[in-house]
């Protein structure tokens, strides 16, 4: 070993130096009103890792942050995890036992909570491990709070010198930790290392900054997030942001008029969203005043539906699928297209728009069958995904049970049910616990949402297993219509009939059911929460 060179350690604060020497008067807005430059970003960086310091917090302590999308958020994804501290991004949507929990779990030791939250913080304090807060605030007021607050952010960072000598931390240093939603029992806790989040930062610009043709993410672009910074780092999309040095928006609480407003105004042109809330956005009668011409949307956390993706390109967006999970950072792969691709209809491209994607550099994901045994790349053979990359969560925090069962045969599984075709293309089917078996045929709950879904009277679907005597399980449809487009049950079936008849599902799909509801239950996250369903109805 040369003992005169340097052993560079992939550190979160190298992220930022170059895109602020190359640019500092680059813009950071929030919401409407205020905008920083990236010279200003790097100083309340400095000030608030003084602000966690004289706080009495140190290398390896945990802070937490209550906030919507914020500057303030971006300020806390670099300086926490600067100063050695983890970062622990509360899910804002749990009900307050949950969050109790993991913020008793997570063992955090300061909480920077958004004025909106006080209550809940007030409702649980009792049973809070934690008394230390700092208080953020959208406009400057007085509040009565019986928390022991420390005081207010801006006011705090305002007494901080500018400067910080931030420490060269080993790489292998827990940068962040964070809960999954608990749609199986109670939230886990997942955590990344510096290393990680930089390799996740590099490989993601490596994919989405080298796509000559479509689905690029460049440094003329605009970013602004949909998908919320609690939740798997917004998919790790403002580090790859900062580290690209492009104007960033960030737009607090997500009200569909105030997102296409900003849209429109800030000339977003990089997002990333869940199909909820683009549903949200697309009904929105403001969508037609704004020009989405060119706008780059990345879809996961869910299934992108063909009828969105159509209606999508229609209106000029580029959108395509991206997955992932909260284990796995979380981006492992995207439905980027190929110049021929780019040739085809609106319709075709929809079918490739909407694939789960295919892996990204420094991602091996392969298709296995019960015995981990790697299944063929030939479009049909369906098994689970199972991922190696270096960033996926080591194991579950303080959970050595389920972390030997997500790590089995050494590959992290996904729990996610898929085929893969010859070109690397992958498509989800199913989560292995929403998979619906009818008479020993495996019939994919998703293909059965995307075909109903593309009938216009249909606003909104979701397919769950239910107990039936004669065929073990069958499928059934949770439909919610648009009232203006009225449709009956024996219609909607004939549609679906016509699709599973030509498609390659299996033809058990047929013994579909159909039941109109009035609204479908979701997550904390928005995604269709089916183990909820499975409970209420029956057939
Ligand atoms: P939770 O597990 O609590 O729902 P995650 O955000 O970690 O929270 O969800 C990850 C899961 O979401 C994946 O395992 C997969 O089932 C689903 N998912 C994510 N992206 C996609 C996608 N593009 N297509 C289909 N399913 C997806």
């Amino acid at each position: 070993k040369n003992p005169y060179a340097y052993d560079y350690q992939l550190l979160i604060k190298h992220l930022f130096n170059a895109p602020i020497a190359y640019n500092p008067k680059q813009e950071i807005v929030y919401r409407f009103d205020q905008r920083f430059s990236y010279e200003t970003f790097k100083k309340r960086v400095h000030q608030l890792a003084h602000m966690l310091s004289t706080m009495g917090i140190k290398a390896g302590d945990t802070v937490a942050v209550m906030d919507y999308d914020s500057h303030r958020y971006l300020e806390c994804y670099f300086a926490v995890p600067m100063i050695g501290a983890v970062l622990h991004t509360i899910n804002i949507r749990l009900s307050p036992e949950q969050i109790l929990y993991t913020i008793n779990h997570a063992e955090d030791d300061l909480i920077l909570a958004h004025s909106d939250f006080l209550p809940i913080l007030e409702q649980i304090k009792g049973r809070l491990e934690v008394d230390s807060f700092v208080l953020l605030q959208d406009e400057a007021m007085a509040l009565k709070t019986s928390l022991h607050v420390k005081g207010e952010y801006e006011t705090l960072l305002a007494q901080q010198p500018s400067v910080f000598a931030f420490p060269d931390l080993n790489e292998n240093t827990r940068a962040t930790t964070f809960y999954t939603t608990g749609t199986t029992g109670l939230p886990k806790g997942v955590y990344f290392t510096h290393r990680q989040l930089v390799l996740h930062t590099l490989g993601v610009l490596s994919t989405l900054g080298t796509a000559p043709h479509q689905g690029n993410f460049h440094q003329n672009d605009v970013y602004m997030p949909i998908t919320p910074m609690f939740h798997v780092h917004a998919w790790g999309l403002p580090y790859v942001a900062t580290m690209l040095g492009v104007k960033q928006v960030y737009p607090g609480r997500y009200i569909p008029d105030l997102l296409l407003e900003l849209i429109a105004k800030e000339n977003v042109t990089f997002s990333h969203c869940v199909p909820t809330i683009m549903h949200m956005l697309f009904n929105s009668p403001k969508i037609n005043e704004v020009d989405l011409r060119g706008w780059k949307v990345i879809i996961g956390g869910a299934a992108l539906p063909k009828a969105m993706c159509q209606e999508a390109l229609q209106r000029g967006i580029d959108m395509f699928t991206g997955y992932g999970m909260s284990e796995t950072c979380p981006i492992l792969s995207l439905a980027q297209l190929t110049p021929e691709m780019l040739e085809l209809s609106n319709e075709e491209q929809s079918d490739i728009r909407i694939k789960t994607g295919r892996s990204m550099g420094l991602v091996e994901m392969e298709i296995v069958d019960e015995q981990m045994q790697p299944l063929p790349h030939d479009g049909k053979s369906t098994g689970e995904i199972v991922v190696r990359s270096p960033w996926l969560t080591q194991g579950y925090f303080k959970d050595q049970k389920n972390s030997e069962l997500l790590w089995a045969g050494g590959y992290l599984h996904t729990g996610d049910v898929a085929y893969m075709d010859e070109k690397g293309y992958v498509k989800i089917t199913d989560r292995v616990k929403d998979i619906i078996k009818v008479g020993g045929e495996w019939v994919s709950s998703l293909e059965l949402e995307d075909i109903i879904h593309q009938h216009p009277s249909v606003k909104e679907v979701a397919v769950i297993g239910v107990e039936d005597e004669k065929w073990g399980e069958r499928p059934l449809a949770l439909v919610v219509c648009d009232n203006l487009k009225p449709i009956s049950e024996k219609e909607l079936l004939s549609h679906a009939k016509e699709f599973i008849k030509k498609g390659i599902m299996a033809r058990e799909g047929m013994l579909l059911k159909i039941l109109f509801v009035s609204s479908i239950d979701k997550t904390s996250v928005g995604k269709i929460d089916k183990k909820s369903l499975r409970q209420k109805y029956t057939l």
